[in-house]
Parts: C-alpha cells; structure tokens; sequence
C-alpha cells in the first residue's frame, strides 16, 4: 500500500512556512514570491491601519444613541408617574370636598341634636373626617414635592440630552468623513492585496492568513529588524541565515516565531557577487 504522498501532506491546514520551506526547491520565482508576499503583507498592514483608524468611531455612535435613548425612556418614565401622581392629587382633593361635605352635614346635625350620646358620636365623626382631610392634604403636599423633584431631574436630563446630542453630531459627522476619506484607500489596497494573493501559491497563502491571525501584530512576514535581528520577535538571525535572506532565493522562516523573514524590498538589492558556476 502506498505511503501518503508528500503533496497531501502539504495540504495539512495546520502547514506552516516551515513545513513549506522544506518543500519548496530554490529557482528565480522564489525573490518574485517573496516580494508578493512582502508587497501583500504591507497592503495587508495598511488595510489593518484604515480600519483601526474608524475601529472605534462606530462603537462611540453607537454608545451615545444608546444613552440618548436610555434618558429619553426615563424621561418618559418620569412623565407616567408624574401622570399618576397629579391624579392622585385629584383624589385627594375629591377626598377633602367629600369630607368638607360630610362634616356640614354632620355640624347641621349636631346643632340638632338633644342626646348627649348621639352629639359626641356626631363630634367624633367629625374628627375622623378632620382627620382624613389631614392626611388627604399631606398626600397632597408631599407628591407635590415629589412631582417639583421629578420634573427638576427631567429638566437636568433634557440639558444632558442635548449636550450628549451635540457629541453625537459630531461623533457621527467624524465617522462619515473618516469612512469617505478612507473607503477610496481601503479599496484600493484591496486591490493591491488581491493582485499580490494571486500571484502567490495557494498553500504558502493559507499559511500566510494563519500565521497573521496568530500574531497580535498581525505580522506573517517581517523584514530584518536592526542588523541582524527578526522583525517579528527580535530573536538574533544567525549570519548564514542573513545570507540567505540577502540571497532572495530562500524561503527563509524565523526559528523563533515561524514568520517569513523577508529582505527589505523598497530598498534596491544589493549587488550581487559574481557568480563562480
Ligand atoms: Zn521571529
């Protein structure tokens, strides 16, 4: 039976760039993946700047509606129960007419009375109402205090809503600049990002994607940071190895981090020594 061959192998989704490396034989396409690479790791990094630059605009907006929205509930909160409170200050109101009523009728009565019983039975039932009147009026003057109070914290949150209203304009005006400023940008590094994919194979791009979502930096392929250091974790890059990163025919990965290490190419390659074949 026959052994699994290495190009399944190779499609394993947990390949790395070393796994690749291995895989990959020296020829002139290296320096041209490599720079497809390099270019899609920098529009890549550029995209990644766009987005950060708006990331937190949209989570403002939408705090600041929510807490609009949220005064705006109290507020409606408070105008039920200042509904409810003004009609049980009608109540009682109603309440103290009816004992009004009910101590003349009592006072008609008790001027009409012979039986001392009957007139102190009367006169206690015209305390009571005395009574009732009394705490009807405290009612009364206690939710009228409570109704001031509520309707002073209404005033307070209705100056916060128009101070949060004002932040929100122009939290909302920034958003929509920063979108139409940078939608341009961002399209067009899309683009760049995707003609750089295309031209670099599939495998060594799933490994690129998988690296880059790793790394907190975002970063799957790095230059050579200082003299000799990995522009991903600054692990020191032994001499040979800088050769080969200088050489532009190696896939060249980091021991440390598993990152490509890349030479920088905005700068022109140094020249190269003659070749003794
Ligand atoms: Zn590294």
């Amino acid at each position: 039976m026959a052994k699994k061959t290495s190009k399944v192998e190779a499609r394993d989704s947990r390949e790395t760039f070393v796994s690749i490396q291995t895989n990959l034989g020296e020829g002139e396409n290296v320096e041209d993946m490599l720079k497809s690479l390099y270019e899609l790791q920098k529009a890549d990094s550029a995209i990644d700047n766009v987005v950060a630059l708006r990331g937190e605009l949209p989570e403002e907006v939408a705090s600041l509606e929510k807490e609009i929205s949220d005064m705006q509930e109290k507020l409606a909160e408070n105008d039920e129960s200042v509904t409810v409170m003004t009609e049980k200050i009608a109540k009682n109101k109603s309440d103290i007419v009816d004992c009004d009523t009910a101590i003349a009728d009592f006072k008609k009565k008790m001027d009409a009375e012979t039986n001392s019983l009957e007139f102190d039975a009367i006169k206690k039932e015209i305390e009571n109402k005395e009574l009732l009147k009394q705490i009807a009026q405290k009612n009364i003057d206690e939710t009228r205090a409570r109704i001031a109070e509520i309707k002073a914290e209404n005033e307070d949150i209705k100056d916060r809503i128009n101070v949060v209203n004002g932040d929100l304009d122009a939290k909302k005006k920034e958003l929509e600049e920063t979108v139409e400023s940078t939608a341009k940008q961002e399209a067009d590094l899309q683009k760049k990002r995707n003609s750089c994919s295309s031209k670099i194979d599939e495998r060594i791009l799933s490994a690129y994607e998988r690296i880059r979502e790793s790394k907190k930096n975002k970063l799957a392929v790095v230059k050579v940071y200082g003299q000799n250091a990995c522009g991903g974790c600054f692990a020191t890059i032994i001499p040979q190895t800088l050769i080969d990163i200088d050489s532009r025919k190696k896939l060249v990965v980091c021991e440390n981090c598993g990152r490509i290490i890349v030479p920088d190419f905005d700068k022109p390659a140094p020249e190269a020594p003659e070749t003794q074949e």
